[in-house]
């Protein structure tokens, strides 16, 4: 699932995970964990988000392979999240899931200003990354529905740093929608309206390429 940060990717990898029994692979889940842990990857990673640059492709790609290798992602496929960012790294994916490769690539789209509103609006809890905004606040002040933890605005949630970020994902990504779609694999969904508006023109668009794979020779 490719989209701007904003666009609402996190919440509908988790709802289509849900509907297709399928896991979803958040790469920033990996990350926080392996910040929290301090392991040598998690301190490699922070240096790297501490200066407000992304990672490494030869990082990231390892973490990646590792978890597409495991058990659950051999039962039921994957929906990724966060990855790939590069097109070394959508030619690295091509490769890790030889033979089968990817089914389906979606760019989730909403414009540039409505994602750069939501990001400055947006607060997120220190302990599990939950988010939240200044209208969808958790049921007591700042304080965390789900795990207790304190909400916050990010410092990297100022506009300044937000089109900094919009501005490096265009540049990397623009070149990755392209090889998407040369390869037939790509489709551009509408990720303007309601989470459900959204899920059900995303399952449309899954659905149907699940039966055209079905009929194809
Ligand atoms: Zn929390």
């Amino acid at each position: 699932m490719l989209g701007r940060q904003g666009a609402g990717k996190g919440t509908q990898c988790a709802r289509l995970s849900r509907h297709y029994v399928v896991p979803h692979i958040s790469t920033g889940d990996m990350l926080r964990g392996a910040v929290k842990e301090r392991t040598a990857f998690g301190r490699k990673a922070k240096e790297y988000m501490d200066a407000g640059e992304l990672l490494p492709d030869d990082v990231i790609i390892g973490i990646v392979e590792e978890r597409l290798d495991k058990d659950d992602v051999r039962r039921r496929g994957f929906i990724l999240d966060g990855f790939p960012r590069t097109v070394p790294q959508a030619v690295a994916l091509t490769e890790i899931t030889l033979p089968l490769g990817v089914d389906l690539v979606i760019d989730l789209e909403v414009p540039r200003g409505m994602v750069l509103q939501r990001l400055a609006a947006r607060r997120v809890c220190t302990d599990c990354g939950a988010n939240y905004s200044v209208t969808e606040r958790p049921k007591r002040p700042w304080t965390c529905d789900f795990c207790g933890g304190d909400v916050i605005q990010r410092d990297d949630d100022t506009e300044e740093a937000i089109n900094r970020r919009l501005d490096l994902y265009e540049e990397q990504t623009a070149p990755l929608v392209q090889f998407y779609a040369d390869r037939g694999e790509l489709e551009i969904v509408d990720g303007v309206g309601t989470a459900e508006e959204v899920l059900s023109r995303l399952v449309a668009v899954i659905d149907a390429r699940q039966q055209s794979h079905r009929s194809a020779p």
